[in-house]
């Protein structure tokens, strides 16, 4: 098994476009790591500076104890898999997947077809090896695909967006099937996506860029539950997490108040944190789960209007806009009569908030509700520097595989 390892890797095109910016990471030998982020993000150049598509500008990269920096690809013991699948029309399917062996060893022609048969054997293709690509659907082509690199029992799988071209139902299924077979093989694999479930269900650890650079790193529950800054708590998790904008205030010796969007007390712990970190706007993140709805008022619940109720089936999630009691008993939302001044607003800057509600657990011709926050599931973020300022962690990460 070969570790991967990163140091201070910088990538820059055409003298000006940093796509890669000092990036430092160990993948260890079996692991699978996924690299996600925004398209422009620097994750096809990562993979293919691995690959060795691509010069390195600065720094090292290493397979196993190797420097590849100036490796030819054929040298490096990896194999990738692409999001196209690129098999050679006019050959069978046991010829594509012996192509790349035949051409880079001098194995007998017995032994690659053993090797073929037991990779077919393993993507559960063994019936099509005498087919043609034009003959098989698309998720058999990804297993052909996927057999090819296998094939060449490599230290290492790249895997680019290899399963964006499937169905939504097929995806499902080949996510378990890749996980399986890296896992038999116990090949280092390095990852990339953009769909962010995808990473959550597949890696062993998540890295997630932005701009060239890596924001953080850590098993998909850690990512999810301790985000470091505004941008991986926004990126992960879907739907994604509800931002209020406050400042907060002393109250004395022993806590604070977060007040803007919502008006809210902070333990001491808290207000330590957020008072050490001095920043004067910040943003409160609440993912949907933990924001409670109720038709019932009670004083520690802030007032919400009622946009939408999605049944998902298990749960309902429930769009929802801030809003003020009018003197009538009636709900003034905020965003509601913003909007209606600033029609022309895009719809991005609206900030869609939601809760997860039991079915039928709110009436669906409710349009006043109440919501509870639960803070301590919350993050804080300093709202100039997105750093995540008062994060209390909320249970222990189990330790990766
Ligand atoms: P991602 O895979 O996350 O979508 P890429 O690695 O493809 O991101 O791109 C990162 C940045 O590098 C982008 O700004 C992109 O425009 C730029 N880039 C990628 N490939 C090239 C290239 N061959 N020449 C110039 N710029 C490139």
């Amino acid at each position: 098994m070969s570790s991967i390892e990163f140091d201070s890797v910088t990538k820059v095109y055409d003298g000006d476009i940093v796509a890669v910016e000092d990036f430092n990471l160990t993948i260890e030998g079996g692991e699978f790591l996924t690299l996600v982020g925004p398209s422009g993000s620097g994750k096809s150049t990562l993979l293919r500076m691995v690959a060795g598509l691509e010069e390195i500008t600065e720094g090292t990269i290493s397979i196993g104890e190797e420097r590849v920096n100036k490796l030819p690809p054929r040298h490096r013991d990896i194999a990738m898999v692409f999001q196209s699948y690129a098999l050679y029309p006019h050959l069978s399917v046991r010829e594509n997947m012996a192509f790349g062996l035949k051409r880079s060893t001098n194995l007998p022609d017995e032994a690659i077809y053993d090797r073929v048969e037991d990779a077919a054997e393993l993507m559960g293709i063994p019936e099509l090896l005498d087919d043609l690509p034009k003959q098989l659907s698309g998720g058999q082509q990804q297993r052909v695909a996927t057999g090819r690199a296998i094939v060449r029992e490599p230290a290492v799988f790249l895997f680019d967006e290899p399963l964006s071209n499937l169905d939504a139902k097929l995806r499902k299924h080949m996510r378990t099937e890749l996980q399986r077979i890296q896992q038999e093989l116990e090949t280092t694999a390095i990852y990339v996506t953009h769909d962010q479930e995808e990473a959550m269900t597949m890696s062993d650890r998540i890295a997630i860029l932005n701009h060239g650079k890596l924001q953080q790193v850590g098993p998909p529950r850690e990512v999810y539950n301790d985000p470091k800054n505004l941008f991986v708590a926004q990126f992960i998790g879907s739907p994604s997490m509800n931002l209020f904008e406050v400042s907060y205030e002393s109250t004395g010796d022993d806590g604070g108040r977060l007040v803007g969007d919502v008006d809210i007390e902070v333990g001491p712990e808290r207000a330590r944190r957020i008072e050490a970190a001095g920043a004067e706007r910040l943003k409160l993140g609440i993912r949907p789960e933990h924001v409670g709805v109720s038709q019932r008022r009670d004083d520690s619940h802030v007032a919400a209007s009622v946009d939408i109720i999605e049944p998902l089936g298990a749960r309902d999630l429930l769009y929802f806009e801030l809003g003020e009691e009018a003197d009538d008993g009636s709900l003034v939302t905020g965003d509601a009569a913003a909007l209606e001044d600033e029609q022309t607003a895009p719809e991005a800057e609206v900030d869609e908030r939601k809760a997860f509600i039991e079915p039928e657990s709110i009436s669906e011709d409710a349009t006043d509700v109440f919501l509870s926050l639960d803070l301590e599931q919350a993050d804080i973020f300093d709202a100039e520097t997105g750093t995540n300022v008062a994060h209390l962690t909320r249970e222990e990460t189990p330790p990766t595989a």
